[in-house]
């Protein structure tokens, strides 16, 4: 099997890749997995971030704010489900006021509809949601994260595309008839150029081709609790808290999803395994990987990450605790409300100085691309990230 391109992962950035890609080139997309949407894509939160939250300018802003609005365009002509509900993010204190004045200006730098209102203004419409006051941003909205990355996928075979489920990668070399030899679990695949998409294994597979040394995926679990059934109403769209633009990670919220159920969470805890869904799950290998990594050290020897690190672990353990999270902002919301729901795994890029990485990061050498870092909002943003990662590699073809 012969193509122009390879991509390694067929998750909604791999998928996105491979669907701008096959209007070029051949290509083959490897997914080790039988089912698309098994990881990050498909555990996740569903939101579209219409992009208040990241800096002017930024790749992060400029993907975030196009995902957008794409994204709702191609659910919507795909017959895929998106409930657009707007957000409500809010203030407790006068710390967060004053970030949510910060946050409205980077919306309107951003060009995102977004306004502050009162706390009373809120609960006009989240009779529930409790603060002093709240960035309220009618575009953000939620979809169907499975059936959105099954919509890109169908695009992409449309186009030609060649998809080889359950194809584990497992090594990567030169030679045959084209620059590289892929050998999976179920055979081997030639391509010109490889696109790397492999998610929490991306820095693994980037290692084949020597790129990505100086960083590592370091696993981070964010877990769910469901509102049941009969208490669904305590949330009516999606209620935030204000964000500390020091984290990686936006706090425990509420989003209402387009199945009407309510999720609360994610927590953001250290996983033992880069597939650990549980807080029981572990795997030798990638505990190895995460603890034997200079970087991860480097992380945790800041003491703002470490307390984080100690409180979102008793997040997970304690339902006390992640209840107490969301009671500050639903009150009403109690521990016979929530039960535990699905969890995700993010895939968080750390560099070796102990930094986290928090914008997009894609790497290349001569025959290969590799997106080393789809962090979140990495849904949001998958249309015209993939497209961008594509256009590098087809430049490279
Ligand atoms: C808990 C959580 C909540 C989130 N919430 C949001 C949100 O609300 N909004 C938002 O925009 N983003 C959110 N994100 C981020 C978003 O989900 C990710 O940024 C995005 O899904 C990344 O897509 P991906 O294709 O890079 O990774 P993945 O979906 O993980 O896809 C990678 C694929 O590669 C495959 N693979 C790995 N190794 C190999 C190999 N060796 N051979 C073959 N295949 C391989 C995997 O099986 C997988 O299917 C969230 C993430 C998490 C974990």
């Amino acid at each position: 099997m012969k193509y122009d391109v390879a991509v390694v992962g067929a998750g909604a950035v791999g998928s996105s890749v491979a669907r701008r890609l096959a209007e070029d080139a051949d290509v083959a997309v490897l997914e080790k997995e039988l089912h698309l949407a098994r990881h990050q894509s498909g555990r996740n939160s569903g939101v579209l971030h219409p992009g208040f939250n990241y800096e002017p300018g930024s790749t992060k802003a400029c993907f975030a704010v196009e995902g957008t609005r794409r994204m709702k365009e191609f659910c919507r002509s795909n017959d895929v489900a998106v409930e657009e509900c707007g957000v409500y993010v809010a203030a407790h204190d006068q710390d967060d006021e004053e970030r949510l004045r910060e946050l409205k200006q980077q919306a309107d730098e951003n060009g995102v509809e977004a306004e502050i209102v009162s706390g009373e203004e809120m609960r006009e419409h989240e009779p529930h949601a409790a603060g002093e006051a709240a960035l309220h941003a009618p575009e953000a909205a939620s979809v169907d994260s499975v059936k959105y990355v099954h919509a890109v996928a169908g695009e992409a075979e449309d186009q030609g595309a060649d998809y080889y489920m359950d194809h584990r990668v497992n090594a990567v070399s030169e030679g045959g008839s084209r620059r590289h030899r892929l050998e999976s679990s179920k055979g081997a695949v030639e391509a010109d150029h490889v696109v790397n998409c492999a998610g929490l294994h991306a820095d693994r597979v980037a290692g084949e081709f020597d790129v990505g040394e100086g960083y590592r995926v370091v696993p981070f679990r964010g877990e769910y609790y469901e509102l049941t059934p009969g208490r669904t109403d305590l949330c009516r769209s999606m209620i935030y808290p204000t964000p500390d633009p020091e984290l990686p990670f936006l706090g425990v919220h509420f989003t209402r999803r387009t199945d009407g159920k309510v999720i609360v969470g994610p927590n953001a805890v250290l996983a033992f395994g880069r597939e650990a869904y549980r807080n029981n799950s572990f795997n030798i290998r990638d505990l190895a990987s995460t603890f034997g990594y200079p970087g991860f050290w480097r992380l945790m020897a800041d003491r703002k990450m470490l307390a984080v690190a100690w409180s979102e672990l008793n997040r997970s353990y304690r339902k006390k605790k992640f209840i107490s999270a969301a009671q500050e902002l639903v009150p009403d919301a109690d521990a016979g409300d929530l039960q535990r729901s699905y969890s995700g795994v993010r895939a968080q890029l750390v560099s070796r100085d102990g930094d986290l990485v928090k914008q997009p990061l894609v790497e290349t050498t001569e025959h290969s691309t590799h997106v080393l870092n789809a962090v979140s909002p990495g849904l949001t943003c998958s249309l015209p990230y993939g497209e961008h990662v594509a256009e590098q590699a087809l430049d490279q073809l």
